[in-house]
């Protein structure tokens, strides 16, 4: 039985994990769960944000159910020394795990088209995931510097990092539209002429089944507002992913709808984008969308059960017509939401 650590974490999170472990126990009932306080609830309890039990725990755990963390600006929390933070915290969290991977769907809703900036017309069908290498590049480098003369950082992929983040890439695009696009800046970077070289070889050795094209980031940048609908799976490094994820979060137009997996060698790591929303905790108004997408990710890429994880996509998109949370424009509750989502997924047994 697959075991899953479950890290309610603080504000909001409590209540959207609850809805999703609702949905997860109709499509997979024989998951184990192992709940952990973490982040604020962790320090408040035990004085800091993450235990060596809960580290434990997420050590043998086959994947990660993660609510959110933090509290408000003015939040007692935030008074603390920086290691004791409920933030760092979700940084060890990742460290732990060695996730190198960070996959995040953009997808437009057929019928949520409204909440996108996009025109109607360019938002329609938007499905793009964006897979965003998490370890390394400029970010990480052990070479840098500041001192008064100069700022140094340095963009380096080994071999081996760019080979894990393609095979990421490329197997995703295996469950989807085949298609991988490599995102670089190899007209002016060694780095990305390296990246670019290695993606095609990883394609030729193990993939060659999966189109891949290449792309520069700064066009990427554009096509992903003024076309998206051209894109399947995009592979790029740490920084160039970190802004091209930033930019494809808006385009589904709101948060609650936005899950992301964070992968490594060992359990993955499922939450989703959004933060803990102090201002409506506790209040049962909270869309839990985006963290009942991010336990159908886990069911897709840690459990290999994309059936399972089919079932709650097609649920959500009916739910989010029929009976859409107040952040959404309609009224519904969380409880509610998830009621709706429960109904839809018995009727599809
Ligand atoms: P972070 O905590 O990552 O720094 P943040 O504080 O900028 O992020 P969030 O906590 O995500 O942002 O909240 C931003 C706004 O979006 C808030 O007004 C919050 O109420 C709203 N929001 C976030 N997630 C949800 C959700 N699941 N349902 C409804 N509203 C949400
Ligand atoms: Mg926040």
């Amino acid at each position: 039985m697959p075991k899953i650590v479950v890290l309610p974490g603080d504000g909001i999170g409590p209540e959207i994990v609850a809805s999703a472990i609702e949905v997860l126990k109709v499509v997979a009932p024989d998951l184990e769960y192992d709940e952990h306080k973490f982040g604020g609830a962790s320090i408040d309890a035990y004085g800091e944000p993450f235990t060596a039990a809960t580290q434990e725990a997420v050590k043998n755990a086959d994947a990660v159910l993660l609510g959110s963390i933090g509290g408000a600006q003015d939040s007692h929390w935030n008074t603390l020394p920086r290691h004791l933070r409920p933030e760092s915290g979700l940084l060890a969290l990742r460290k732990a795990l060695g996730v190198y991977a960070n996959l995040r769907p953009i997808k437009v809703y057929e019928g949520m088209e409204h909440l996108s900036p996009l025109k109607p017309e360019l938002a329609r069908g938007v499905d793009v995931l964006v897979v965003r290498e998490l370890l390394g590049g400029v970010y990480f480098d052990p070479e840098r510097w500041i001192n008064e003369m100069e700022g140094f950082n340095a963009m380096r992929y080994k071999k081996h990092e760019v080979e894990r983040i393609a095979r990421v890439a490329f197997k995703a695009a295996q469950g989807r539209r085949n298609k991988v696009t490599s995102v670089d800046k190899a007209n002016v970077l060694e780095v990305s002429e390296f990246w670019r070289r290695e993606v095609v070889r990883v394609r030729e050795s193990e993939y060659s089944d999966v189109a891949l094209n290449h792309e520069y980031v700064d066009s990427v940048a554009m096509l992903l507002v003024t076309n998206p609908s051209r894109y399947d799976v995009i592979v790029t490094e740490n920084l160039f992913g970190d802004i091209l994820s930033d930019l494809g979060a808006v385009l589904p137009g709101s948060l609650g709808l936005m899950p992301s997996a964070s992968l490594g060698d060992g359990a993955g790591l499922y939450e989703p984008i959004h933060g803990s929303a102090p201002d409506i905790a506790g209040q049962g108004i909270a869309n839990p969308t985006a963290t009942i997408l991010s336990a159908a990710l886990m069911l897709r890429y840690s459990l290999n059960r994309p059936e399972a994880a089919d079932r709650i996509d097609a649920a959500i998109l009916r739910a989010l017509n029929e009976n859409p949370t107040k952040d959404l424009g309609g009224s519904a509750g969380t409880q509610e939401f998830t009621q709706t989502v429960l109904q839809l997924l018995k009727e599809t047994v």
